[in-house]
């Protein structure tokens, strides 16, 4: 049979009808295929297996053959294939990781529009393309980079949709640079399917979603955080994903760093959840002499796609550096091969994504505790939200509540252990959203502590007073 190092190509010659066809011939990438040389005795000239050993697994003629003809197999007991002497020179050292650049902006302060700031963190954490549709409120993050990106070397485009600004940053990111789009709402939700591939194909990228008061075009120019759970959900398939949620200018900015570099380092795309208060505040923010920079790893020769650590991150190559590489959607082994009918490699990739993830909490999760020392209630609160939020809880304190505040400053992977852990320490946990009710489901699930809703949809930033007269006592209506 012939085989390649690690594939044997089968073709079945009572079911190929040969040059009536000649699919295989024309779509195998590497030649594997030719036309045959002799005629059968039904007068078919048959596709011939002539170069089996450049067969690389991806398995286009077995998807493409219309009789089933083809069959191609891996050999599990045969390794990848030694690279090649070319492959070896530039593969002997592994690349990566964190590092240390000097800051794209002149340190010190600068005041700005949150959507200008998110640009910034961006540039500041290496970002070299942009692609996106404009939409309000995230519009002036694509204004900012036309301006900045080329003068750093970058590239901004304008797609002509959302999907297509998410693919092409998925393909940029392949191409080896860091990428970024923004969106809000209803282009957030035209970016889901793309989202699913990047978490499948294990993509890194950032995605800003400047929310505004939905659903649908809903109240373009105003804000709410009605986008939490569809974060999370929004890809099909149950996946794991990062959301950071910004509540200052200067958040917008670093939260857009940590953002790239958790993209990079988990091999994932990240999400800025900001909001309309977030995205067009302006304020001052800090810049520092220096940025940390985490860079993919790169280990030439070894699969892109799987590791021996079931919750490992693999390394990532990009095009043009001598790698076999195939990208897919579709369930594939660690080369990248489909596998869309092996239940063991579905199920060791889908919890290896997940667990990649969860495995690394205390890389992820971040927060702000605030009076814990003796609160015996506890507000969470996250994005713009959490502004009105502190002040409430000061306003409360000052009349001798004692009200402690929690801030996520990441909201997925949800730290449910806190929760856990905390939660009965509290009479009761508070959580002021600009949504129907969002967090705080996820907070009662993990807490057996009573959990109140202070809601507001109006597109207007939370009021403080409203969450103020809850923990007063004068307000104890709840939202849900
Ligand atoms: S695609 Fe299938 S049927 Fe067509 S020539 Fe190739 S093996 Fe034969
Ligand atoms: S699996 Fe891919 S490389 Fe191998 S023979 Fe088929 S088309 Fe060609």
């Amino acid at each position: 049979m012939p085989t390649s190092n690690e594939f044997t190509v089968q073709l079945d010659e009572e079911l190929c009808k040969g040059s009536d066809c000649y699919i295989c011939v024309h779509a195998c990438p590497k030649g594997v295929f030719v036309p045959g040389e002799h005629v059968t005795s039904k007068g078919l000239r048959l596709s011939q297996v002539k170069n089996p050993e450049e067969c690389v697994g991806c398995r286009i003629c077995e998807s493409f053959c219309p009789d089933l003809a083809i069959t191609i197999t891996e050999v599990p007991q045969i390794k990848k294939a030694a690279p090649s002497a070319e492959r070896k020179e530039f593969t002997s050292t592994a690349s990566g990781g964190w590092t240390t650049t000097p800051s794209s902006l002149e340190p010190g302060a600068h005041y700005m529009m949150g959507d200008e700031a998110c640009a910034e963190g961006a540039i500041a954490a290496g970002c070299g393309f942009y692609a996106g549709y404009p939409i309000t409120p995230a519009s002036e993050i694509m204004v900012h980079l036309t301006k900045r990106l080329p003068d750093t070397g970058g590239v901004f485009v304008q797609m002509e949709d959302e999907i297509a600004s998410m693919a092409a940053i998925i393909g940029a990111s392949w191409a080896g640079i860091k990428s970024m789009t923004a969106t809000a709402g209803p282009g957030y939700s035209l970016m889901m399917e793309n989202i699913g591939y990047a978490c499948m194909t294990e993509t890194p990228c950032v995605l800003v979603d400047i929310q505004r008061a939905g659903p649908s075009t809903g109240q373009a120019s105003r804000t709410g955080s009605g986008d939490v759970m569809q974060a999370k959900w929004g890809p099909h398939g149950g996946v794991e994903i990062i959301a950071l949620a910004p509540w200052s200018v200067q958040e917008m900015y670093d939260l857009t760093i940590r953002a790239f570099n958790l993209a990079e380092r988990f091999r994932v795309p990240v999400i800025v959840l900001g909001d309309a208060v977030t995205g067009h505040l302006r304020e001052s923010f800090q810049v520092e002499d220096t940025v940390r920079v985490f860079n993919r790893i790169k280990v030439p020769g070894a699969p892109p796609f799987g590791t021996d650590d079931e919750a490992g991150v693999p390394p990532m190559p990009s095009f043009g550096e001598g790698e076999d590489l195939l990208i897919t959607g579709s369930t594939h082994n660690r080369h990248g091969v489909r596998k869309t009918s092996d239940p063991d490699v579905h199920e060791r990739l889908v919890r290896r994504l997940s667990k990649k993830i969860t495995a690394h909490m205390d890389e992820i999760v971040d927060y702000d505790l605030y009076f814990e020392d003796d609160a015996e209630r506890l507000v969470v609160a996250y994005g713009s939200t959490a502004r009105s939020a502190l002040w409430a809880v000061n306003e409360a304190r000052e009349r001798g509540e004692r009200v402690g505040m929690l801030r996520l400053k990441s909201i997925w992977p949800f730290p449910a252990d806190i929760i856990r852990d905390w939660g009965d320490r509290y009479q009761e946990i508070i959580v002021p959203e600009t949504n129907l009710g969002q967090i705080s489901r996820v907070v009662r699930q993990h807490t057996a502590t009573p959990v109140r809703l202070v809601s507001q949809t109006n597109g207007e930033i939370m009021d403080p007073r409203h969450v103020r007269d809850f923990l007063l006592g004068k307000s104890r209506r709840e939202d849900n």
